[in-house]
C-alpha cells in the first residue's frame, strides 16, 4: 500500500485559490471584450507597470534586443532551436494525409491543414522564459502556420532581450510586448492594434491558463498548460542528491508548482526530504522553491513498480523523472503524463530547455486526455470524401435512406433519395 511520508495542499485550498483566479480572469477578459485597447493599455499598466501607445515592437526594437545578446547566447538560442525545429520537422513527416478507396467508388480522405493564425504566449513575470519561444514559434512554422504572433510580459520593466531575440530568431511574424490576460484576451478577441488570431498556444501562470479555457470555444487553444509541476520517481539505484535537486529544480518556477517524489525506497524518501531542507539553505530561488515544496511538495512510498505506475497515472503529472533500474518498464506501463525523462541522465530542464521535445505540457491531470504541444496541434485534420461511380452512390445512398428514416430525418432521407434516383435508377421507399 502507498504511504504518504509528506502531502501536498488540500483539494479545498486549491479549490478557493481556483475561484479567485477564474474571478479575475473573466472580469479582465469581459473589459477587453468590451474596451478593446484602451482596456489591454490600463490592464498592462496595472500588472505590470507597462505604459506604451503600441505594444508591437518595431523592428529597430527588436534588433536592439537582439544586440544585447552575446555571440555565445544567441549561438545557445539557435542551438536549442534547432533542436526543437529538427524534431518538430519528424513528427509532422510522420502526420501523412490520408486518401483511400474504402468501398468501390467510394473515396475518403484526410488532409492536415495548418491554422491562418497562431498567438504564441511567452511566459516572463518571475523569470525571461525564452526557451517558451522556441517551443511554440518554431513549432509553429514547420506547422506551415503563415501568421505567428507572440506576446511576452515586460521584465523588469522593460521587453526581455532574450525573449525578444527568441521570438525573432524563432520567425515570428509579429512581436509584442505584453503580459498575462490582456495579451491573451488582445490575441484571442482582436483589438484594433492586434488582428485576432484563430489559435492560443503556450504555457503561463495560473491566470494566463485559466484566460485560455475560458477562451476556448471563441478561439483554439493547444492544451491547459499552466504552473509547471513534476513528479520524481526513483528507486535505490539512484541517490538524495540527485532526487532532491530534480524535484527543487521545478519547484522554482513558482508557489504554486507542485513537486513530489515516488519512491520504493523509504530510506532514499527519507534522505531526500532532508536533502531538500538542506539544498533550500542554498539554492538562490529557495524564497520560491521553499514555499512550493512547504505548500506543494509530497513524498510516496510504494511496494514495486507496479504501485509506482498506478500512483503515478493517477497524479498525472506534467513532468514524470524516472530513475529506477528499469525505466523503460515506465515506458511501457505508464499512460498519463506529459513527458518522461527516462534514466539519470537526462532530466526535465533538458526537454524544457534544449533537448528538442517540447516543453509545453499538460497540468493540473490535463494529461490524462492530451499531450504536450507538438506540430499537430496546429494543424486541423480535415476529411473530404467523392463517390466516383454511379453504382456506388445508389449503395451508399440506399443504406443511408433507410438509416434518415430511422432518425425521422426526411429531408436528409430524401438527399440520399434523390441521388438513388438518378443515379442508381430506383426508388428508396422509407
Ligand atoms: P506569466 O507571463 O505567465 O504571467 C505574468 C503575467 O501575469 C503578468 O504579465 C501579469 O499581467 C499577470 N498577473 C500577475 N498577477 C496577476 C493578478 N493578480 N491578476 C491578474 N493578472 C496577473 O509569467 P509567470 O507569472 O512567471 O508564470 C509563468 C508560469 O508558466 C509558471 O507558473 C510556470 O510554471 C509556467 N510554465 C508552464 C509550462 C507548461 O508547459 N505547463 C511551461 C513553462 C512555464
Amino acid at each position: 500500500m502507498e504511504n504518504w511520508l509528506k502531502r501536498g495542499a488540500d483539494q479545498a485550498e486549491t479549490a478557493e485559490a481556483d475561484a479567485k483566479v477564474r474571478e479575475t480572469v473573466e472580469r479582465i477578459l469581459a473589459d477587453v471584450a468590451r474596451r478593446g485597447d484602451e482596456a489591454v493599455r490600463e490592464l498592462s499598466v496595472r500588472f505590470d507597470g507597462w505604459d506604451r501607445d503600441d505594444y508591437r515592437l518595431s523592428p529597430a526594437e527588436v534588433e536592439g534586443c537582439l544586440a544585447q545578446l552575446s555571440r555565445r547566447d544567441v549561438a545557445d538560442v539557435r542551438f536549442a532551436q534547432e533542436q526543437v525545429r529538427n524534431f518538430a520537422r519528424h513528427q509532422r513527416e510522420a502526420l501523412r494525409d490520408v486518401e483511400v478507396e474504402t468501398l468501390p467508388g467510394v473515396v475518403l480522405g484526410h488532409k492536415n491543414i495548418p491554422v491562418g493564425s497562431a498567438g504564441c504566449y511567452v511566459p516572463g513575470g518571475k523569470y525571461p522564459l525564452l526557451a517558451s519561444a522556441h517551443m511554440s514559434v518554431v513549432t509553429a512554422k514547420v506547422a506551415g502556420v503563415p501568421r505567428v504572433v507572440t506576446c511576452a510580459p515586460p521584465y523588469q520593466g522593460r521587453p526581455a532581450a532574450a525573449i525578444v531575440a527568441a521570438q525573432h530568431l524563432a520567425g515570428a511574424d509579429e512581436i509584442y510586448c505584453l503580459g498575462g490576460v490582456q495579451a491573451v484576451a488582445a490575441m484571442a478577441l482582436g483589438t484594433r492594434s492586434i488582428a485576432a488570431v484563430d489559435l492560443l498556444i503556450g504555457p503561463g501562470n495560473a491566470y494566463v491558463a485559466e484566460a485560455k479555457r475560458q477562451l476556448f470555444g471563441r478561439v483554439g487553444i493547444d492544451l491547459f498548460a499552466g504552473p509547471t509541476e513534476t513528479l520524481v520517481i526513483a528507486d535505490e539505484t539512484v541517490d538524495a542528491e540527485l532526487c532532491a535537486t530534480d524535484l527543487l529544480g521545478q519547484a522554482e518556477h513558482g508557489p504554486d508548482s507542485p513537486a513530489i517524489l515516488l519512491t520504493t525506497s523509504e530510506k532514499l524518501a527519507r534522505e531526500t526530504i532532508a536533502e531538500v531542507g538542506r539544498l533550500l539553505t542554498i539554492l538562490p530561488t529557495a524564497a520560491v522553491a521553499r514555499q512550493a515544496w512547504d505548500r506543494h511538495g509530497a513524498v510516496c512510498v510504494a511496494a514495486d513498480d507496479a504501485e509506482m505506475v498506478r500512483v503515478a497515472d493517477r497524479i498525472a503529472s506534467e513532468h514524470v523523472q524516472v530513475m529506477t533500474r528499469d525505466p523503460d518498464y515506465f515506458l511501457t506501463h505508464m499512460r498519463n503524463y506529459g513527458a518522461l525523462f527516462l534514466g539519470p541522465r537526462t532530466n526535465v530542464a533538458f526537454g524544457d530547455k534544449v533537448i528538442g521535445t517540447n516543453h509545453t505540457l499538460p497540468t493540473r491531470k490535463a494529461a490524462r486526455y492530451t499531450g504536450g504541444l507538438w506540430v499537430g496541434k496546429f494543424l486541423k485534420t480535415c476529411t473530404y470524401q467523392k463517390v466516383l461511380t454511379d453504382e456506388a452512390a445508389a449503395l451508399v445512398g440506399g443504406y443511408c435512406s433507410r438509416l434518415c428514416a430511422l432518425e425521422g430525418f426526411v429531408g436528409h432521407a430524401e438527399q440520399a433519395n434523390i441521388r438513388v434516383r438518378r443515379y442508381g435508377g430506383v426508388d428508396v421507399p422509407y
